[in-house]
């Protein structure tokens, strides 16, 4: 087994998703007075992310991070502890206060290819069934908090036996998904 340390929610094998399953609750790290998260549908585009923005628990290289359409999350509990972390990014993430948990992502402009859902992290959820993770975004990016760029090739590799394909942007898709978008608004794609 690879010593190279992914998250804690792969490093150990990536458990396969529920294909019935229909949601949960995430709630923060605060020890009371928790921020929990109402979510109403299974996630989609899991992935592990190498940014320096996403949240990640300590001692984590990668977060974990997938996306839901944003009108099935509800804040259900102390919603006066949500701050955005940074609103001039253009993911706002809604962090807590109290434990710097990011509780939800959300992209308000309207012409985002990606406007209109919400990206969170499962792992804040007692249940089990949320989707996999199924590839690893922005990895180049973890040399920026701190990996050294000489232990990338044994990333890459740990990330690979992982199934989680690495990519330095996001997934071929998702990034078609982005310049489909961007080509739209250009006029010079029929939308
Ligand atoms: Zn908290
Ligand atoms: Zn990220």
């Amino acid at each position: 087994m690879s010593t190279v340390k992914i998250h804690p929610s792969v490093d150990n094998g990536i458990k396969v998703g529920d294909e019935n399953f229909a949601g949960g609750t995430l709630a923060c790290h605060c020890a009371q007075d928790q921020v929990t998260v109402e979510v109403d549908a299974q996630t989609a585009h899991n992935h592990a992310c190498g940014c320096s923005k996403c949240w990640k628990p300590k001692g984590a290289t990668f977060s974990v991070v997938a996306v839901v359409p944003r009108d099935k999350v509800a804040v259900t509990a102390n919603a006066q502890k949500l701050k955005v972390v940074d609103d001039k990014a253009t993911i706002q993430r809604h962090a807590c206060s109290g434990c710097g948990v990011h509780m939800f992502g959300r992209i308000e402009n309207p012409e985002h290819a990606f406007h209109g859902l919400d990206f969170i992290h499962t792992e804040l959820s007692p249940q089990t069934g949320w989707s996999a993770p199924g590839f690893a975004a922005f990895v180049s990016s973890i040399i920026e908090t701190g990996t050294p760029p000489a232990q990338m090739a044994a990333v890459r590799a740990r990330l690979r036996e992982l199934g989680l394909e690495p990519y330095d942007c996001l997934s071929p898709a998702l990034m078609d998904a982005l310049s489909t978008q961007v080509a739209k608004l250009r006029g010079v794609l029929a939308s």
